[in-house]
């Protein structure tokens, strides 16, 4: 997969994927978002990308209407590179659980312009995290589900998080959010200097 440095891209879609520009989380504390990304030629060909044995690069970049239209309607698309450490956990995370790893539609990488967090920084923004809504049989719909499946991630490490079940802010009782924290990743070839070097 090609990366680019997304500062590097026209005006219109620096605006909506924002590289490098801070957003503060729901607790006030401020991230700075990805600047580095893999440029996707069409759709087609997320769908034939594999991340890993089980992830296809399109499970986790399938957006809703929500999404900004150039985001997923404009050829190329962008997608954040930690986008691969994500599947990598997936992978593991299936491993355990020993069943099909389900991610909602919009479940992977939300753009800084999709409205269900304009200007919130979530760690979807990064690739960093995943919806699950089934494994295998088991819809994560639940209490007794949702922190079943939550005790399994965590149990890979302490780098990973996970939303509790629950009705307000910061839970969820239709899927479970599992998420890396605002992880980046910056492939070794890339130039961090600003401005800059196209
Ligand atoms: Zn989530």
């Amino acid at each position: 997969m090609r990366v680019v440095d997304a500062l590097t891209l026209s005006p219109k879609r620096r605006a909506l994927l924002k590289p490098g520009e801070f957003h503060a989380d729901p607790n006030g504390n401020r991230h700075r978002l990805p600047r580095f990304f893999y440029e996707i030629e069409t759709w087609a060909e997320a769908k034939q990308i594999k991340l890993t044995a089980h992830f296809f690069l399109s499970e986790l970049m399938s957006v809703d209407c929500r999404e900004a239209r150039a985001i997923f309607r404009q050829a190329p698309q962008y997608i954040p590179c930690a986008v691969s450490v994500l599947a990598r956990y997936l992978e593991e995370f299936r491993a355990r659980v020993d069943a099909p790893v389900c991610v909602s539609v919009n479940g992977g990488y939300r753009s800084p312009a999709h409205a269900r967090n304009l200007n919130r920084a979530t760690p979807h923004q990064w690739a960093a995290a995943a919806d699950i809504y089934r494994v295998g049989e088991n819809w994560l719909d639940s209490q007794k589900t949702i922190e079943r499946y939550a005790k399994i991630a965590e149990s890979i490490g302490p780098e990973v998080h996970v939303k509790p079940f629950g009705h307000g802010a910061g839970e969820n009782d239709d899927h479970l959010h599992i998420d890396l924290g605002y992880l980046t990743l910056i492939p070794g070839n890339c130039n961090e200097d600003e401005p800059p070097n196209p």
